[in-house]
């Protein structure tokens, strides 16, 4: 279980969180719906060791805390995060990419699995290995980003805006590929503006506004509340 609770953040005098409390339980799907600028990103970062909350915040998996445990580390916990931007190296080749996400000492012994896995899951990626990333399109390169997360073995994989950017036929490839990862039992955390999408793949949902959760439920639940029609589907 990766608990977060009463975590706040701040930003110089700019409080980006406020007491968020979110839960995900092996191998759930939790999506963390919200505007721009709501906090989302900093909820990963935070998790991710990139940014360090206020006293009194708890971040922990299984029971150990995480806070102080630097970014390079948290690979080691079976936490993984594709960030907003993907973060791949764009002068290195599809495979040398995802070697780089085979580092942690508990993804060495199944570096080989791992990576069939992921040719598996994105067989464009097969046929690109040797290709630089930077020739490559947006979706291709989100593959590059998720892929790379895998290779760490994680047990939770964090995703911040993976549709952002990307053509709906794109989109749906990507979810496509997500959903076969659920079913290896890895928990999936995605922070998302797509919220049709994401709600179609997770078991429960948060919403997120000006750094407080506002609402959580099932995410059959959110598919008709109110509140989510009027801030993301369209509805009135
Ligand atoms: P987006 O979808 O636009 O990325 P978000 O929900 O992910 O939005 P965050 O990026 O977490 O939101 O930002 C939350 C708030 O904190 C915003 O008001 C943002 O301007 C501010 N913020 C984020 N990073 C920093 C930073 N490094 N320094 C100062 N303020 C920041």
């Amino acid at each position: 279980m990766l608990e977060i609770e009463t975590l706040s953040l701040r930003y110089g005098r700019h409080l980006a969180l406020e007491n968020v409390s979110v839960k995900i339980a092996e191998g759930e799907t939790v999506v963390i719906l919200g505007a721009n600028g709501a906090g989302k990103s900093s909820l990963l970062k935070a998790i991710g060791g990139l940014a360090r909350p206020v006293a009194g915040s708890k971040i922990s998996l299984d029971g150990q805390s995480l806070l102080g445990t630097p970014s390079h580390k948290i690979p080691e916990t079976g936490i993984a995060l594709v960030p907003e931007g993907r973060g791949v190296f764009g002068d290195l080749t599809v495979e040398e990419n995802l070697l780089l996400g085979a580092n942690p000492k508990r993804a060495r012994a199944t570096e080989a699995e791992r990576n069939a896995l992921i040719f598996d899951l994105f067989p464009r990626l097969a046929e690109r290995k040797r290709q630089m990333v930077r020739t490559m399109s947006g979706g291709e390169q989100q593959m590059v980003a998720i892929g790379r997360a895998l290779m760490s073995n994680p047990k939770y994989l964090m995703l911040d805006e993976p549709s952002l950017g990307l053509a709906p036929i794109v989109v749906t490839e990507l979810f496509a590929a997500l959903k076969r990862v659920q079913k290896t039992g890895v928990a999936l955390l995605l922070v998302e503006q797509n919220v049709s999408i994401s709600l179609s793949i997770a078991d429960r949902g948060y919403l997120l506004e000006a750094g407080h959760i506002v609402g959580s439920d099932t995410a059959e639940a959110l598919k008709t509340d109110a509140a989510v029609q009027q801030a993301f589907l369209g509805g009135t």
